[in-house]
This record gives C-alpha cells, structure tokens and sequence, in this order.
C-alpha cells in the first residue's frame, strides 16, 4: 500500500521522471516480490561531458544509486551543454525540469551569496577542515537550509583538494607584481585580484588556452597538475604558482529537487545520502592520485618551474579577502549566519590542524 502511494504521489509531482514500467526486478520467489516501478532520473551537470574526475563521479553516483537502490532509480548523467547550458542546471532541477545537478555552489553565488561558503572561498578551510565543517559541525545543515527555498536538497560530491595558485609568465616577487596582471580567476578572489590592482577576466574552461596564448590574459588559474596539463598550459605559461589561496579545497554537491525527495520513501532517501558519502571519499583520493602523477610529468618531462608565492604576498591578499568577504556579505543575515558558522569553525580547527597536519607536512614530509 505504502509503495502503491509512494508512485501514484510521484506520478502525480513528477510524471516525467517516469519510463517504461515495472523493471526486471524479479527474483527467483517471484510470487512474494511486487513488481517495482523504476523511478529514470536525468542528472545534468555543469562540466563538459566525461570530463576527468569531475563528469566521472556524476557517472559513478548513478551507478552507485542504481546498484543501492536495487535497480529502483536509474539516473542518466549529462554533461553542460547537452541538456541545458552549465550555469542553468541550478534553475531546472528548482523547477523540477530536471530531477537532479551536479555542480558547486559557488557558481550560485550570484543568486545566493550564502552558497559559496559551501563550496570555496579565497584563505578558508581544506578539504579535511570543511569535511569537519559539513559532516559534524553544523555546516550540511546550514547549507540544506540554504537550498530549501530554492526546493533544492544538496549532497556532498567530493573535493577537489588545494588547488594549485595558477600559471604565469612572469615571477610573482610581490603584491605589487599583481598590477595591471589579466587573469582568469573566477568569483571572489577575482575581487581580490582587483583589490591588488589587477583584472579578472571571465572566461569559459574551453577558452582559457588561446586567451591565454593571444594575450587576451597574462594568467590563469585552473584546477590542478591533472587538469591543467590535459589543457595544455605547461606549452604556454612558465612559472606554476603555489598554493591556491583562491581555492583551498572546493567541495562538489549533487542536488536533488527538494518536491521530488520529499516524496522518497526513507530507505530511497537514505541511498542518495549512501552514494554521496561514496563521491566525497572517492574524488578527492582520485584527485590526489592523479595530481601526483601529472605534476611529476609537468616537473620533470616538461621543464615547468614550480615557484610559491611569498608570505608576504599571501598575507597582503588575505587582507584584501576579509574586505572583500565583509563587502559580499553585506546586509544578508543568511550570508553572514553561514559566514559567522564558517569563520568561527576554522579558527577553532586551525590550532589543531597546525600543531597536527601543518607539523607533520612541515617536518616530515620536506
Ligand atoms: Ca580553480
């Protein structure tokens, strides 16, 4: 009966979410099991189809939801563009067009300044620290009440780890060096840049390279070692910065039209929570993986010269981070409830994670 209710409600919300009847979910006792209505979900993304790490865990929850739920969702997965642009995949899953995205909430945060303490500001927490945040101290909370009016449900879809500062034709000495420097750097480090006398260009991933090689930039920031030598950047820029104080850990999400989840039944609810927890453990220890291999190929097969940015340099954009961050917050109390629960974590976690992880790297692992 309660299964009975559980499709008529999600025939009546969602009629499109639904394919070809009973699936071929019969055992061998086929009397005692009813057939079960397959729920087909899309999921679009805001990456290019199949691209690495990032499109690859979309594929991979899918199956990991197919395989959890029995067979019972059967999510199809599509890269930005194929269904709707990238940057519309927020608006369709609201609407219930589409049952599910695949993102980071930084790219919200034109709608919602709120959201990108969810994925990654400039000088915040790490992965392991906003792992802490998310998972036991308040911040998935936090965020489900941030998607809520917008009838959206986050998961966690992993993270990317620190990211690297960017490639660069000339040596960054100092703050100073920033002035009148052209660089891709997106969101609010990009206000950053300018507070240091620099440009932030907008421009797409597939148009970073020939920008960069024109001169339409002088620098750009990507992702990491992995990514960034599939672009190609080594045959075009020197110096490889370090670290990404603009990007020191971005957290993924899947998101799950809120009408739609509402309807689960807990056991279904509970295997989208299930695969997450699978994509949070998986992406980062594939980025780490891969990272490690293709900055030993730029290093040492492509001549790139590693180089880090000064102390100096670093705490001059800090500065220009607070202003920036207090400026973005402005009169939202939704931003700065999440901003206060965000800063207060990571002055409370970072003591421990220096006399602890800081130590160990500093110490041992030079
Ligand atoms: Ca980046």
């Amino acid at each position: 009966m309660k299964v009975v209710f559980f499709i008529i409600s999600i025939m009546l919300l969602f009629p499109s979410c639904l394919g070809e009847p009973p699936g071929t979910m019969l055992t061998t006792d086929t009397k005692s099991i009813a057939p079960t209505q397959v729920l087909h979900w899309k999921m679009t993304t805001t990456w290019p189809p199949n691209f690495p790490v990032l499109g690859e865990v979309a594929e991979k929850y899918a199956n990991w939801v197919r395989e959890l739920s029995n067979g019972q969702i059967s999510i199809k997965v599509y890269g930005g563009g194929e269904l709707v642009p990238p940057l519309e995949a927020f608006d369709v899953v609201s609407n219930g067009t589409i049952e599910m995205g695949c993102g980071a909430s930084y790219y919200w945060a034109g709608k919602i300044p709120a959201a990108q303490f969810f994925a990654a500001v400039p000088f915040g927490m790490n992965a392991q620290q906003l792992n802490s945040w998310l998972t036991t101290g308040g911040g998935y909370e936090l965020w489900k009440k941030t998607y809520a009016p917008f009838n959206l449900v986050p998961f966690l879809g992993g993270n990317t780890g620190v990211q690297m500062g960017g490639w660069f034709n000339k040596e960054i000495h100092d703050i100073e060096d920033f002035k009148g420097l052209k660089m891709r750097l997106p969101g609010i480090a990009g206000k950053v840049l300018e507070k240091a006398g620099g440009a932030a260009v907008l421009v797409a991933g597939s148009e970073i390279y020939t920008s960069l090689e024109r001169g339409v930039i002088d620098a750009t920031e990507w992702i990491g070692p992995y990514h960034d030598y599939k672009m190609g950047f080594h045959k075009i820029a020197k110096y490889y910065y370090t670290p990404g104080w603009h990007e020191p850990g971005s957290q993924l999400e899947f998101f799950v039209n809120k009408r739609l989840y509402d309807s689960l039944p807990k056991d279904l609810q509970a295997v989208l929570e299930a695969a997450s927890q699978k994509a949070q453990q998986w992406v980062l220890a594939e980025f780490d993986r891969q990272n490690g291999i293709y900055l030993e190929k730029l290093v040492n097969e492509e001549g790139v010269e590693l180089r880090e940015f000064s102390k100096e340099t670093l705490d001059v954009l800090r500065s220009y981070t607070e202003e920036a961050l207090q400026e973005m917050i402005g009169d939202d109390p939704l931003s700065r409830e999440v901003y206060e629960s965000y800063s207060t974590f990571q002055k409370r976690i970072t003591p421990w994670s220096r006399v602890t992880e800081k130590a160990y790297y500093n110490k041992i692992m030079n």
